[in-house]
């Protein structure tokens, strides 16, 4: 504590990631740290940029990084945005687009980053309690707001929402926007990103921290209307030009065009969820 402190800093209440252990010799569950490599072609990129261009500032907006994104989804451009991690993407919404009157809704039990934010941004929100099977029941977000917000599947609880159930959420509240934080889904589920250009108050963020193993690098991104995509873009240039560096950019360009390693780490993944379920004398997916 200190006299020199900004009144907001007496008030706030960090985001910590967990216990960050210093040992090499551990599988460390806390932060979904991806346990297999990233893609050898995104190590190739660092290794082939790294060198004299580094004298340079990378490209500001990112364009081929979007690009390959926009290619990938079958998007344009000007409907993706990306920071430095989702994390970043998450704080320039949170001040870009949910600093409303009316409260912002997110599930009881979620990131919990989601607090921080509103604490950051001074903005109100109110719980939604989850059901007692730990889901999320759409209908309960139908209410006033100045915005809504869930990782879908939900963390901590791991709980999937349908796509259909996330429409229908959309077609009941189409005056605030509406945040699916998708960190999770390509180990299971189907992306909100097909419904992007159907409602314009959806944005879906997604990361390659955890997917596409690439924590370090700190990439993340949004994509959904290109009029979401603007705040967010007058937001980032107020406060960082230059959020992802030139060795990030080659490396998540080679993470989303390397689509083969990508899916077969993924079911990787998956797969390590198998288990023998007695009662039904099956192995099942958890
Ligand atoms: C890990 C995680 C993020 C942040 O990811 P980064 O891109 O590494 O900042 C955001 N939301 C949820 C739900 C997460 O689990």
């Amino acid at each position: 504590m200190s006299k020199f402190w900004s009144s907001i800093v007496h008030q706030l209440d960090p985001y910590t990631p967990g216990e960050q252990p210093k040992g090499t010799n551990l599988v460390k569950l806390n932060t979904n740290e991806n346990p297999y490599a990233p893609s050898p072609k995104a190590l190739a990129a660092i290794e082939a940029y790294a060198g004299d261009r580094l004298r340079l500032y990378p490209d500001p907006n990112a364009t081929d990084l979007k690009k390959s994104i926009a290619d990938y989804y079958g998007m344009s451009i000007n409907q993706v945005f990306v920071g430095n991690g989702s994390d970043e993407v998450l704080a320039h919404i949170f001040q870009g687009l949910f600093q409303q009157s009316k409260p912002l809704l997110f599930p009881d039990i979620t990131y919990s980053f989601y607090t921080a934010f509103c604490g950051l941004y001074k903005i109100n929100y109110e719980l939604i309690p989850l059901d007692n099977d730990l889901t999320i029941n759409v209908s309960d977000y139908v209410r006033n707001n100045g915005g809504i917000i869930f990782p879908n599947p939900n963390a901590p609880t791991g709980c999937l929402l349908a796509l259909n159930e996330i429409e229908s959420l959309l077609k009941a509240n189409t005056e605030s926007v509406v945040v699916v934080d998708e960190a999770y889904i390509d180990f299971g589920g189907e992306s909100a990103v097909s419904l992007v250009n159907y409602y314009p108050n959806l944005l879906v963020t997604q990361t390659l921290s955890k997917s596409r193993s690439l924590a370090g690098l700190r990439i993340g991104l949004a994509v959904g209307h290109p009029d979401l995509i603007e705040a967010l873009d007058r937001v980032k240039d107020s406060f960082n030009s230059y959020p992802l560096d030139s060795l990030a950019i080659v490396a998540g360009i080679a993470a989303f065009t390397d689509v083969d390693y990508f899916k077969s780490t993924c079911e990787r993944v998956i797969l390590s969820r198998v288990v023998w379920q007695e009662s039904s004398h099956k192995w099942v997916l958890r």
